[in-house]
């Protein structure tokens, strides 16, 4: 690993400049209200002004709508974004990862437009994949598409679809055939969220996000939004999926987080700076202050430590530290504060802006989407340890490419 600081010439510092000062007059306290209010990850005017300059993403070149950066100015425009706390606020997360299968596998009249509209900010896609029967095993997915001629009918439901309400396409795991192995018998579609018979009901998780159930009643689409073959959804699915996983993910440029959990670690980073801070303002009872208490740095110390791991661990392995830090150390700051530290943002006597407590509620989610940490420990095993499958009691396969 090289932890060598890039020096920025000339023109990556004014381009700097010209980013923080137009996110700073972007990212208006009226947006985060709005955020807080609805957990929707997602600010009309903030996306449609960020598309508008291509910098939504801004490392797709120019004549797609991005602005062309090199892995310097993206890397620049990140950390701007984090500097902004605004990451919470970019659906780019779950919207990018259809980009290159709906390019690949989609007829270029249909994709294109589509595409250009998603890069310039004015088109959400987001992922239906889970259903309310299970979420991990995605291959067993259970709604129903049935072909007519040129048009699908589509029946079922699907759980968790984060940002069906404010998306315009929902990348759709199907069950095309019922009676093939579960791998072979999906289809992918790209289904319009305006289309009658869709229906969505928001959740609110315990971090305050929202998602979604989109139940989908009768819903009939033409062909030309299946995206890859009939019963190849599966193929279809694996680059998204391993983008997702961060199996094979190019680090080549070396300027990407090293971590694909880093962003859940920089929430945890801001907790530790409020208690650091508390604990310098706050008195011990021979009236030093807090932060003079050996054990209370010992503490903030350990947690530090846990944050660097989590930010510098690479892989799928980065997902499972982030989170594992988050979820561990943020319990341990509330216990380090006490019963002030459990105060919400705007409750008379919160900290700071109530990091901590916000820290701890979002950390438990961090262990489920995307995948959960365990789920994640068994890709670990097979694609970077190269461990055989696991056996679990009733598993078809027990050993890797021996069936019993
Ligand atoms: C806030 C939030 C946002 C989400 N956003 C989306 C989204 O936008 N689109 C989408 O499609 N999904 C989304 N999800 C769903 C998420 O991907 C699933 O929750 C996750 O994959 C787990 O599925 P499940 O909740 O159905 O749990 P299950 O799959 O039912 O698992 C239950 C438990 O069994 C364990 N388990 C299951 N299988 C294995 C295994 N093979 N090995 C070891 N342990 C196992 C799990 O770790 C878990 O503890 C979101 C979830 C949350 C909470």
């Amino acid at each position: 690993m090289d932890f060598t600081l890039v020096e920025l010439d000339d023109d990556h510092r004014q381009l700097q400049q010209e980013i923080r000062t137009f996110l700073e007059g972007l990212f208006t306290p009226d947006v985060f209200a709005e955020e807080h209010e609805t957990g929707s990850g997602y600010n009309k005017k903030v996306y449609e002004e960020l598309g508008a300059r291509g910098w939504l993403y801004p490392e797709k070149p120019v004549e797609e709508g991005g602005a062309g950066f090199d892995l310097v100015a993206e890397r620049i425009m990140d950390l701007e974004l984090f500097r902004q706390d605004a990451r919470v606020m970019m659906m780019r997360g779950t919207s990018s990862l259809p980009l290159k299968a709906i390019r690949k596998y989609m007829p270029a009249d249909v994709a294109d437009p589509i595409l250009k509209d998603a890069v310039e900010g004015r088109v959400l896609v987001c992922l239906g994949y889970s259903e309310p029967d299970g979420g991990s095993d995605i291959a067993n997915a259970k709604v129903r598409a049935v072909q007519d001629g040129d048009m699908w009918t589509i029946n079922g439901s699907k759980m968790w679809t984060t940002g069906a309400h404010v998306s315009n396409y929902t990348f759709l795991v199907t069950r095309t055939d019922p009676d093939a192995p579960k791998h072979k018998g999906i289809t992918m579609f790209l289904v319009p969220l305006d289309t009658p018979g869709v229906t969505i009901q928001g959740i609110r998780t315990f971090s305050g996000e929202r998602t979604n159930i989109v139940y989908y009643e009768d819903v009939v689409i033409h062909d030309k939004y299946r995206v890859g073959g009939i019963n190849d959804g599966w193929n279809v699915l694996h680059g998204p999926l391993d983008e997702e996983h961060s199996i094979g993910l190019d680090m080549s440029g070396g300027l990407t987080d090293l971590s694909i959990g880093a962003g859940f670690c920089r929430v945890l980073g801001r907790a530790i700076n409020e208690v650091a801070e508390w604990a310098h303002k706050t008195p011990a009872p021979d009236g030093s202050s807090l932060a003079d208490d050996v054990q209370v740095r010992e503490r903030l110390g350990a947690a530090m430590v846990e944050y660097e791991a989590g930010l510098c661990t690479p892989g799928p392995m980065g997902r499972v530290k982030a989170s594992d830090a988050l979820v561990q150390q943020s319990a341990s700051l509330i216990d380090l504060m006490g019963p002030v530290g459990l105060l919400p943002l705007h409750a008379d006597g919160a900290v700071g802006e109530a990091d901590t407590e916000y820290a701890h509620r979002f950390a438990q989610g961090t262990a489920t989407y995307g995948g959960t940490v365990e789920v994640f420990r068994t890709i670990i095993a097979n694609h970077v340890l190269g461990l055989p499958k696991p056996n679990y009691p009733g598993a078809k396969v027990f050993m890797a490419g021996k069936k019993k």
